[in-house]
């Protein structure tokens, strides 16, 4: 059952006043009543008493709750700042080291390229002459040796032309070692371009020549000798804007399986064919004898 504070309180006072004013007996029930409620009130302020202390360790509790809450936001946010700030130095750190293995592979790549060529020209001086342009004396040995091999196999000829300046140092005397260069270089291009596809020219030493004629009989290979005799004999020369005398050639002939079965045995013979050319009055093509 409520109790309406205000009206019984009302209540009570009347039959109090009436009391007074007639001084009966106080009404017990009403004094219990009374007392009762002050009790109750009694209760209501200890209550709100603690509700207020409640009210106030919560309120404590909630600021330092959001100070704490707060302090955790500016942490994260800085903590995320950092993350973001590192995480741009590790993309630009990742670019750059990109960027770095890329100009190493292309400096790889040029260096090997590099090697490659270099590799090719130590090659090209090892068994080119480098005055002529032609193979050199150990290029031909080896040439020599690998062609009658094959030669030897598909039993086929083979040929080989030895071949001389006439009287080259009388040239030098008189027309000087440079104007000589000029006569050597002019023949050993003149080799290059009148050979044949398969055919291998060399400066075998000083104003000597030689060239290998695979699969070439002895008629090709006299051909052939006659053919290069005429055309250096046919050489316009000349030096410092100068013309130089006409040159001539002596040349010997010999021809795998005729004249010889190694390489040693033709160059002998060639070279014995090309002695008697000089000795039978040089610009000449002599054959070897068997
Ligand atoms: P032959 O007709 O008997 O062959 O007489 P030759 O004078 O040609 O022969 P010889 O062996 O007496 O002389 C060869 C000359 O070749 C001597 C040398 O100075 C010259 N000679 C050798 N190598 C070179 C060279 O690289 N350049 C020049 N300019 N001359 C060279
Ligand atoms: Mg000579
Ligand atoms: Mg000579």
């Amino acid at each position: 059952m409520t109790i309406e504070p205000s009206t019984n309180l009302t209540c009570v006072k009347t039959k109090f006043y009436q009391a007074d004013e007639d001084e009966p007996e106080p009404n017990p029930s009403v004094l219990w009543e009374v007392e009762r409620l002050r009790l109750k009130l009694d209760k209501f302020k200890q209550e709100k008493a603690k509700l207020l202390c409640t009210q106030k360790t919560l309120t404590l509790q909630t600021q330092t709750l959001s100070a704490l809450v707060s302090e955790l936001t500016q942490k994260l946010e800085a903590e995320r700042c950092d993350r973001q700030q590192s995480e741009s130095i590790y993309q630009f750190l990742v670019m750059n080291l990109l960027r770095e293995k890329a100009d190493l592979e292309i400096m790889l790549d040029t260096i090997v390229e590099h090697s490659d060529l270099m590799e090719e020209l130590l090659h090209e001086q090892c068994i080119r002459d480098p005055l002529t342009g032609l193979f050199n004396r150990r290029y031909l040995a080896k040439s020599l040796e690998r062609e009658l091999c094959r030669a030897q196999l598909t039993e086929r000829s083979l040929g080989l032309i030895m071949l001389d300046v006439d009287h080259f140092k009388n040239f030098n005397d008189s027309y000087g070692h440079e104007a000589g260069d000029v006569v050597l270089r002019e023949l050993g291009w003149l080799l290059k371009t009148e050979s044949g596809a398969l055919d291998i020219a060399c400066r075998y030493g000083g104003e000597e020549f030689m060239v290998i004629l695979p699969e070439a009989t002895l008629e090709k290979t006299q051909q052939q000798a006659e053919h290069l005799r005429q055309q250096v004999k046919g050489l316009n020369l000349t030096y410092l804007d100068q013309d130089l005398p006409r040159v001539s050639i002596s040349v010997g002939v010999a021809v795998f399986p005729q004249h010889g079965l190694s390489g040693t045995q033709l160059m002998q013979a060639a070279d014995a064919a090309l002695y008697q050319g000089k000795t039978q009055g040089r610009d000449r093509v002599v054959i070897a004898t068997v």
